[in-house]
């Protein structure tokens, strides 16, 4: 390590830019939002620096002149970004000849700081350096960080900062860190990073109280977790950070191994997957249900961190919303983290838009299961100008076909079937409604797939070339 990172207060300090270009701008905005007063020496300025200084309510003070070296005088910091090598050199001098750190833009030999990548959660900073080998890689890593730190970090460490002294006067030394650890990986954290400030207030203080009265051990709690259509990238930042928090992990049927390995490795895996999912309400799946019920329960009883992780959106046909219920009812604390659900998934795989002016001006996710199509409104769905996206269908086309068109739906109606959205071996089907079970058979079409009905369904990849083929054809 040749450089030692360090976090300088510069609140009220004077600093000294040398430059008046977009560089030099930009060095002046950072010293500028750390509270410093920025002296920005240049003969000319650019528009950036203009800019900066009518919004810089007197924070920079720009003095009109070359470079000298006694400018530098009682600075704490200077910055050379002139765009002369010959300016930027004379500074660097000048400041080693008064002990002031110097850092010259794209110059980390003669720079005796090197300014870091920065992801800013004020009060919570992370700064990347290469030691001046690889600024772009240092970039990259900040760009990676950004999107794995919660955007309200910075809340974080506000709400413990404003309680470190109650946490001081009501535990002995020993039981604080102990203490702090629980905080932060625990439901009070989840409550402020998903900015439910009261939820986290209530719950701080029940964990004080319980610490304060020797019962303080880590409490359970559920992250009810969608995990998207399949593809590891289609993950939300939040499933992703809370994947990391795991303890364990009850996984579903629809959940890939590209997306388990996403999550903490010391985690413990525990597929809950129904194989061959019976249906709903039968006396197997009642007890199915139960069992991951109680699984839950028996974890966050000995104080783990228990996520419930399932395909797609955890409220879309993922019996969640029975789990959040049970949850409820037990007081057990949760978090849901939606995910992509497979409709918006395939729709988007097979580029067909579920709305469009003129085609279709509302959609209805259904369910394809046999043991519900009694209770769908059938005139409904045969309607116009609608998509009709069904969920588990693949081995009830026939009926549902039969159901839609009995219902009055035209037999011409375009229909579209999208297997394995966004997994390898990915396929799109396209035709008409009266055709659509008999092409998805022949096809050897397997689970997952959905099935889209409506006009729409006939946009998408190819749509344009296909029209104007069947334009030319009519023309012949
Ligand atoms: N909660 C899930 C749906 C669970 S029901 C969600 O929001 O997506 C299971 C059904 O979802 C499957 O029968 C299939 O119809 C659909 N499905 C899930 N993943 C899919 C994928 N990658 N491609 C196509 N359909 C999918």
């Amino acid at each position: 390590m040749d450089y030692l990172p360090i976090f300088l207060r510069l609140e009220d300090s004077h600093t000294v830019v040398v430059g008046g270009g977009a560089v030099a701008a930009r060095k002046a905005e950072l010293l500028v939002r750390c509270g410093a007063c920025v002296t920005l020496v240049a003969p000319e300025l650019g528009r950036a620096a203009g800019e900066l200084i009518e919004k810089a309510s007197g924070r920079i003070e720009h003095l009109p002149a070359e470079f000298s070296p006694e400018q530098l005088d009682g600075a704490v910091l200077a910055i050379a970004a002139a765009g002369s090598p010959h300016v930027n050199a004379a500074v660097a001098a000048a400041a080693r000849a008064r002990c002031v750190p110097v850092n010259v833009a794209d110059e980390p030999r003669l720079s005796s700081f090197i300014l870091p990548a920065v992801v800013d959660r004020s009060p919570v900073i992370v700064a990347v350096g290469t030691e001046g080998h690889a600024p772009v890689l240092a970039r990259r890593l900040r760009g990676q960080l950004e999107a794995l730190l919660p955007t309200r970090l910075g809340a974080l460490a506000r709400f413990a900062g404003l309680r470190r002294r109650a946490v001081h006067e009501s535990l002995p030394p020993s039981e604080r860190r102990p203490f702090w650890e629980r905080i932060f990986r625990g439901p009070v954290s989840a409550a402020v990073l998903a900015g439910n400030a009261s939820a986290a207030e209530a719950l701080f203080a029940q964990e004080l109280a319980s610490s304060r009265a020797g019962g303080g051990r880590p409490r359970g709690e559920v992250y009810l977790i969608g995990a998207g259509p399949g593809d590891p990238d289609l993950l939300t930042l939040r499933a992703l950070q809370l994947l990391q928090e795991a303890d364990i992990i009850l996984y579903d049927r629809l959940v890939c191994a590209g997306v388990l390995e996403r999550a903490r490795r010391e985690a413990e895996r525990v597929f809950v997957g129904k194989e061959l999912p019976g249906s709903p309400g039968d006396e197997a799946d009642v007890n199915a249900q139960e069992h991951i019920h109680e699984l839950m329960a028996r974890y966050v009883e000995r104080g783990l961190k228990v996520v419930r992780l399932k395909g797609g959106d955890p409220f879309i046909f993922g019996r969640g919303g029975e789990e959040a219920e049970f949850l409820e009812r037990r007081g057990i604390p949760f978090t849901v983290v939606p995910g992509i659900t497979a409709a918006l998934a395939s729709a988007a795989c097979a580029r067909i838009p579920l709305t469009r002016r003129n085609l279709a001006g509302s959609v209805t996710l259904a369910t394809g299961h046999r043991a519900d199509s009694d209770a769908l409104d059938w005139q409904a769905l045969a309607g116009e100008k609608h998509t009709v996206v069904f969920y588990m269908s693949v081995s009830n086309m026939d009926e549902i076909v039969a159901r839609l068109l009995a219902a009055g739906a035209p037999a011409e109606r375009p229909a579209a079937v999208i297997e394995r959205a966004t997994l390898p071996g990915e396929r799109v089907l396209r035709t008409r409604l009266a055709d659509v079970a008999v092409r998805a058979r022949a096809e050897h079409v397997g689970t997952p797939a959905l099935l889209v009905i409506g006009e729409v369904a006939a946009l998408g990849v190819g749509s344009v070339v296909r029209a104007a083929a069947e334009a030319l054809r009519g023309v012949a």
